[in-house]
């Protein structure tokens, strides 16, 4: 039975009615994509590199993080790698960088807009995955990006930094849909990124205007509100197939949250590591196209306890 298990684990996740979805997973370093490849991960759909940058003096040499980042990569043996650029900012301090503090600094300097004050940093770090020299199945993430010109500068200086170390094939190039903004531009920014990766957990904070750390919040801040589930249709609707679409936030692995997601119509599902066979299970058991028949009516609810109160019902109707 346990050997069955595994073995199902390692195969694709195919809906009843016949959707592919990839379950590939999270990880914070080359360690845990070992262990995220022996749980049956179809591939990294978020490696947070800032793991890598935290608890010492002074940020990782471009050859450090080179070798962290191929042993990543060779762990997957083939399977795509979804690396993210440093997501840094002033809730999330680097001592080195000495980053001033921020009155609120959630809405402040933090990822993809860290490269206006530390250009040499995060160029290093497009230099170290160049140098990985795997374009076919490593790709780079950008995280909080706000547009589609904010990730179009940033293409430009992967490409200056690939043209000076001499490489004509880039990795694909892809965006974090965390800020309504994004969501609500998908269409100009599947035109400029390789692919998108939805982070719902400051999706869902930066929606509802509600601190993601905020312990009072928590049971609010939730991502099953339909003002969060519509944002997660129009990146999809706004992609329309030009590009892929993923979830990378804890929704991806959440029991009710990730049929719904497939039905939503996106394309990958990346969750923690240990739960790739359980959320791989959930979608076997999905008619995904008679969730989306539901999704009017779901969308249409006033707040999350409506829609996981619709939800629950309707998979109790379905099982
Ligand atoms: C997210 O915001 O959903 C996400 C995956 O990124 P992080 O949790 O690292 O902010
Ligand atoms: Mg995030």
């Amino acid at each position: 039975r346990a050997a069955r298990d595994a073995a199902a684990a390692r195969e694709p996740a195919v809906t009843r009615d016949g959707r592919h979805l990839e379950v590939a997973a999270n990880v914070g370093s080359a360690e845990e994509a070992r262990r995220a490849a022996e749980a049956g991960a179809d591939g990294i759909g978020l490696m947070r590199s800032e793991f890598l940058f935290l608890e010492r003096e002074a940020a990782p040499s471009e050859a450090d993080q080179r070798r962290e980042y191929r042993a990543a990569v060779d762990a997957l043996a083939g399977k795509p790698v979804i690396i993210r650029t440093l997501d840094i900012g002033a809730d999330k301090q680097l001592p080195y960088l000495r980053l001033p503090q921020a009155p609120n600094p959630a809405l402040g300097v933090r990822g993809a807009r860290l490269w206006a004050s530390q250009p040499e940093l995060l160029d290093a770090q497009l230099r170290a995955l160049l140098r990985v020299g795997a374009p076919e199945s490593l790709r780079i993430m950008v995280p909080m990006i706000a547009d589609a010109p904010e990730l179009g500068t940033v293409r430009a200086r992967l490409e200056r930094q690939a043209e000076a170390l001499g490489l004509t094939r880039l990795p694909a190039l892809g965006a974090m849909i965390e800020v309504p903004s994004a969501a609500l531009g998908a269409g100009g920014l599947a035109a400029e990124a390789d692919f998108l990766s939805i982070g719902t957990n400051d999706l869902t904070q930066y929606t509802l205007a509600m601190d993601r750390e905020a312990p009072d919040l928590a049971a609010r801040a939730d991502v099953l509100h339909p003002a969060v589930l519509r944002l997660i249709r129009a990146t999809v609707d706004g992609a329309a197939g030009r590009c892929p679409v993923g979830v990378c936030g804890a929704a991806a692995g959440d029991d009710l949250a990730a049929p719904l997601l497939a039905a939503l119509g996106v394309d990958e599902l990346s969750v923690e590591p240990a739960r790739v066979p359980a959320i791989k299970a959930a979608l076997r058991r999905l008619d995904a196209g008679a969730l989306a028949d539901c999704l009017p009516r779901l969308l249409a609810l006033g707040d999350a306890d409506a829609v996981r109160a619709a939800l629950t019902a309707w998979f109790a109707t379905d099982a």
